[in-house]
């Protein structure tokens, strides 16, 4: 079927409102977040804005047919081409269908549509004193449907961990266009170790097994209290060790950030003001929870802390908190700024090392921007190891995208030869796709078994993971 046929066909079956065809807005569908897609990017064939299950698997059959491609999209805040239509095909724009269907407060979960905004999420459950934990940077746009496609998380993961131990439950439209409810068709319970773990398998499967339509997420109650502490390192090598020693007092903060020196002098040359203090490191503590725990774990933490490093401040005063969690909070804004010709991509922004292994990869990381002649700021998660490293380019001088491409792709073998693995929180999408038998092996085959046995044809989000 041509083109002009396919989009003529989708009109029929869902009416002009919800069919995207024009250059112009296809357009916009071929970026995502990611360098990649600045880079390369791809126009599907059309867009769809479905907001029912049954508009869904009309098309899915449709496509499946005709043997289409289909792509599933939320915000497209993701840094890997996940939601290109690399491949040609039908994009699924699921960002507008953002309906909360219940809060189940006596069950302690919630069910949504796949377009609901992560924060707007959270501003509901606040009403009845609860909250769905993980906490990307991007919340006041992702979707929850793109979060559990991507197993998102963030900072909190150190306690909270990721988005999947939250899905209880899914609705699915398959490949073949069947609909399937995962974690038991009627199920309200929260624990459920009943047949194999479809709902496992779907959180993190990047749109490559089917388009989720509804998720069933567990909630926590929201804690009361919160406090952070700053603590200032002049040698690098003491900021992992007293995160390793803070755990062994006992103590699980809720996010544990590291700024290194690149950081630092980015926050300081963004905003004097903040004034952080010139160092090899600082780590930021926040514990949260009932108020006499968290003065007790923030104690802990200050007590501990000062064994290494040259000033530590714990503060559970709400100004004084943003104040110390400032520095933190506009890294991001700041490595975009260290050039001022020049801006922050993301590209190998995402590793993951064990912990003890983080100022070891921050010092690989720093030799390698020299090696290339490329600033690199880095901060990151170092309560779990996960590291964003910041190239900052002219991304207009073919030369400088040449040689960042070489290193990002020293970044993400620097990585797996470290134990660690390309991605923490991004995902693999186009972006990390040639890394996977590196990082899995002969188990890619099996993955890629997996994925026929639901999208016999293969035209479920083809181009990504493997
Ligand atoms: C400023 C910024 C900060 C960020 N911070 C974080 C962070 O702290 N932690 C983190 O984990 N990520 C972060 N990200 C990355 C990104 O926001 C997350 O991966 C997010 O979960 C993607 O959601 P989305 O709705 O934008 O999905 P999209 O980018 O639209 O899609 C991402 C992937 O999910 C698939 N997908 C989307 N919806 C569905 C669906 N309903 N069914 C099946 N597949 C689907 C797509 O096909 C694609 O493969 C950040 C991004 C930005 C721009």
């Amino acid at each position: 079927m041509n083109n002009l046929d396919i989009k003529k066909e989708l009109v029929k079956m869902l009416g002009q409102d919800k069919v995207l065809t024009n250059d112009l807005d296809l357009m916009y569908y071929s970026y995502d977040s990611s360098f990649l897609t600045k880079l390369q990017p791809v126009t599907p064939t059309a867009v769809v804005l479905p907001a029912s299950t049954a508009e869904v698997q009309k098309v899915v059959r449709f496509a499946y047919e005709h043997n289409i491609n289909i792509i599933p999209r939320g915000a497209g805040t993701g840094e890997t081409g996940g939601c290109i239509a690399v491949e040609g095909g039908i994009v699924f724009d699921l960002s507008r269908w953002r309906e909360i269907v219940e809060i189940d407060v006596n069950n302690m979960q919630v069910v949504v549509r796949p377009g609901v905004i992560h924060a707007d999420l959270n501003d509901e459950l606040a009403k009845y004193n609860m909250f769905f934990p993980p906490d990307p940077g991007s919340s006041k746009m992702c979707t929850i449907g793109g979060m559990v496609a991507n197993n998102a998380s963030g900072l909190r993961a150190v306690k909270y961990w990721t988005t999947e131990p939250y899905v209880l439950g899914l609705e699915v439209v398959t490949p073949t266009g069947d609909v399937i409810i995962t974690g038991g068709q009627q199920a309200r319970c929260i624990k459920n170790v009943s047949g194999l773990n479809l709902t496992k398998l779907m959180v993190g499967s990047e749109g490559v097994l089917g388009i989720i339509t509804q998720i069933r997420l567990r909630c926590f109650p929201r804690p009361k209290a919160r406090g952070i502490a700053m603590a200032v390192f002049d040698h690098l090598d003491d900021a992992p060790a007293t995160v390793l020693e803070v755990y062994q007092a006992g103590v699980l903060p809720s996010g544990i950030e590291i700024l290194d020196a690149s950081a630092i002098k980015a926050v300081n040359d963004f905003k004097p003001d903040i004034k952080l203090p010139d160092a090899e490191a600082i780590l930021l503590f926040e514990v949260d929870g009932n108020p006499p725990g968290v003065e007790y774990d923030g104690q802990v933490i200050k007590e501990v802390a000062e064994r290494r490093a040259r000033q530590v401040e714990w503060s559970t005063d709400k100004k004084r908190m943003a104040e110390l969690w400032e520095g933190r909070s506009i890294t991001a804004a700041a490595a975009a700024r260290v050039r001022a010709d020049g801006s922050r991509i993301f590209a190998g922004e995402d590793i993951s090392v064990p912990i003890s292994k983080v100022a070891e990869a921050l010092r690989a990381i720093r030799a390698l921007g020299d090696k290339y002649g490329i600033q690199v700021v880095n901060y990151g998660h170092i309560g779990d190891g996960n590291v964003h490293c910041a190239p900052v380019i002219n991304p207009e001088n073919p030369e400088e995208v040449e040689k960042v491409e070489k290193l990002v792709d020293e970044i993400h073998r620097l990585a797996i030869d470290m134990n660690g693995s390309t991605t923490g929180e991004h995902g693999v999408g186009v972006a990390r796709r040639g890394y996977a038998v590196l990082e899995h092996g002969p188990a890619v085959e099996y993955m890629k078994k997996v994925k026929a046995a639901f999208d016999p044809k293969g035209i479920m989000n083809p181009g990504k993971l493997f």
